[in-house]
């Protein structure tokens, strides 16, 4: 069998001992079969003008069209959200203030539609303004830009106040427009800042915000500086006056970064090591349950890459030198029936010596590359 063909077989059946182990900042060996796998999610589809689409299976909707269930005044007496409520958008009405949802939230993938008024009134900041408030802190500015100059970083699509958008891609006023956002809250440990917190947007699918690092919460006139956001806020749609619509509200949660928790990306050694112990416990607690030797012995040493144990490599190494002394003792024919596994226990060995988990002098290593070469079982 030539090399492209092996690796060709090991991908198509995701066999353990193939790519590179963990290491000190990935808990994972490279294409892991033990990581979990993504979860799967049906997709929405997408709005039309004339028509919201759908969200994916997994968004938790704010604001399908119907009701203002989800929501409330954002005054500090709260009460229910005073907008209006019609032909499946809800409308700012002036002077009923601001409204939040009800529930909180932090980290999330954000989808939210909205309006300017198809009735051209005013200019600058005073034409078809609002504002989507993540955490209720951060604004994402709501403006019709169609035709309509202001300062750089009050556009739609701006992080209020501290970033212009990328691009300035409005449809005329009276048009949905389609923001897409993802945002993930600022972390502070012992007053020092671990991650500064982003937001990425799109609008209308073109990208605006790119990444950009949080500065603290959003304000008029003032510069604002960055600081430790709580765990979780409301969502805050803003009332500045005019009357502008929107639908078709959802979000997603993300899952946590490397840095809050998260085994995905780039982790500290310890956080490293503190996961890579607990997939070897898990695959140990596998192995002990299998009643047959071979399956056993690769399951200690698959646990071997994640974290080095003494025991669990001397019953791994006791169960090889067992099953190569039951080889000794077949006939022939039912030796060669054993090809295949032979070769198998080959390859594993000598990944297990490639990466420094097993001597090259490891009796049942060498005495299986004997008998392969002794059965010219590497010749075809
Ligand atoms: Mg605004």
């Amino acid at each position: 069998m030539t090399l492209l063909s092996t690796s060709m077989l090991s991908a198509a059946f995701g066999q353990v001992f193939y790519g590179d182990p963990p290491d000190d900042h990935h808990p994972w060996a490279i294409h892991d079969q033990n990581r979990p796998k993504p979860p799967v999610v049906t997709p929405g589809t997408f709005s039309t003008p004339e028509q919201a689409g759908k969200p994916p299976s997994d968004a938790i909707v704010l604001f399908d069209g119907k009701d203002l269930s989800k929501w409330k005044s954002a005054k500090e007496e709260g009460g229910p959200a005073q907008w209006l409520v019609k032909d499946g958008y809800m409308e700012v009405v002036a002077k009923a203030g601001d409204i939040r949802t009800i529930e909180e939230f932090g980290d999330c993938q954000l989808h939210v539609e909205w309006a300017a008024p198809a009735k051209v009134e005013g200019s600058s900041q005073g034409r078809g303004n609002s504002g989507i408030f993540l955490m209720g802190l951060c604004e994402v500015q709501v403006l019709d830009c169609y035709n309509n100059e202001t300062y750089a970083d009050g556009y739609a699509g701006s992080v209020y106040g501290v970033n212009p958008p990328m691009a300035n891609p409005l449809r005329p006023p009276g048009q949905f427009q389609v923001y897409d956002i993802v945002f993930r809250r600022p972390i502070y440990r012992e007053g020092k800042v671990v991650d500064p917190g982003y937001v990425t947007v799109f609008v209308n699918g073109v990208l605006v915000q790119d990444h950009t690092p949080l500065e603290g919460p959003t304000g008029h006139m003032r510069r604002t500086t960055p600081g430790p956001f709580p765990e979780r806020g409301p969502l805050k749609l803003q009332d500045h006056g005019n009357p502008v619509r929107f639908r078709n509200i959802w979000y997603r949660k993300l899952p946590p970064r490397a840095v809050e928790g998260g085994t995905d990306g780039w982790l500290t050694p310890e956080a490293t090591m503190a996961k890579r112990r607990e997939i070897a416990e898990t695959i140990r607690k596998d192995a002990a349950k299998l009643p047959t030797p071979l399956p056993r012995m690769y399951r200690l040493f698959e646990s071997l890459i994640y974290q080095k144990d003494a025991a669990a490599q001397q019953e791994a190494e006791d169960l090889a030198r067992q099953y190569v002394a039951s080889l000794r003792q077949l006939p022939p024919d039912q030796l060669t029936a054993k090809k295949d596994e032979v070769k198998r226990l080959d390859t594993v060995f000598q990944y297990l010596n490639r990466h420094g988990f097993l001597a090259a002098d490891f009796g049942p290593k060498v005495e299986v590359q004997k008998l392969i070469k002794d059965q010219r079982w590497d010749k075809r």
